[in-house]
């Protein structure tokens, strides 16, 4: 993910602070924080919803375990609706 003053790439462990307290960017020492987007989340939940529901015939076609494949969407949705805030850091 990416700073979005600077667009600078930030590092993992600071992004994953930066859910609980703002954090400043390495390069432009701007303030950034991670936070879930419920625009996106409410976007996302149909199309999530239909592949959790469509998987499951899937992967049994395939012989592969669906709780596999059905917390791999899971996980991609929980990440696809996080975004990076510009934040004041105090
Ligand atoms: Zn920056």
């Amino acid at each position: 993910m990416k700073c979005p003053h600077c667009k600078e790439k930030l590092i993992f462990s600071s992004l994953r602070k930066s859910l609980r307290t703002p954090q400043t960017c390495q390069s432009c020492k701007e303030g950034y924080a991670l936070t879930i987007s419920i625009g996106r989340m409410f976007l996302l939940l149909l199309p999530v919803a239909f592949s959790l529901f469509m998987i499951r015939p899937i992967s049994l076609y395939w012989g592969i375990d669906p709780t596999f494949f059905s917390a791999l969407i899971i996980i991609l949705y929980g990440v696809s609706c996080l975004t990076i805030v510009k934040r004041a850091v105090k």
